[in-house]
Order: structure tokens, then sequence, then C-alpha cells
């Protein structure tokens, strides 16, 4: 097994973990149902993406509706 060849010194490591610290998310505002969303991501409650809809939710597809066989 790997050992490490030297004491890593509390400093070292605070130093090493001076860069570890989580940010907070950025929501911002869909433009389309005004529901926070991650910016530049399509929005997850309305499937919109810069005014256009990218995804169709599932509410708005009529699963009663059958194809001729
Ligand atoms: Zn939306």
């Amino acid at each position: 097994m790997a050992v490490p060849q030297n004491k890593v010194t509390k400093s070292r490591r605070n130093m090493r973990r001076s860069h570890d610290a989580l940010v907070a998310a950025n929501p911002a505002e869909c433009s389309n149902c005004g529901e926070l969303k991650r910016p530049h991501h399509v929005c997850p409650a309305c499937g919109h993406y810069d005014d256009r809809e990218i995804i169709a939710q599932a509410d708005e597809i009529d699963l009663d509706e059958e194809d001729a066989a």
C-alpha cells in the first residue's frame, strides 16, 4: 500500500481545502412559468428554454389517442 512520505501539516492540509467550499446555487426565474430553475437549463416545471417548448409535458400528451392498428 502506498504510504505518504511526509506528514501533511495542518497548515498545508487547510491550504489544500481552502478551495473545497461548496457554493450556493443561483436559481433564475423561468421566463415562461416563473418557476425557479437552473440558469442555462431547460425548465423542469414547464419544459421551456429561451421561450421555446423543448420538452412536451406529460399532461399535454393525450394517452387515450390510439392510431389505427
Ligand atoms: Zn418554466
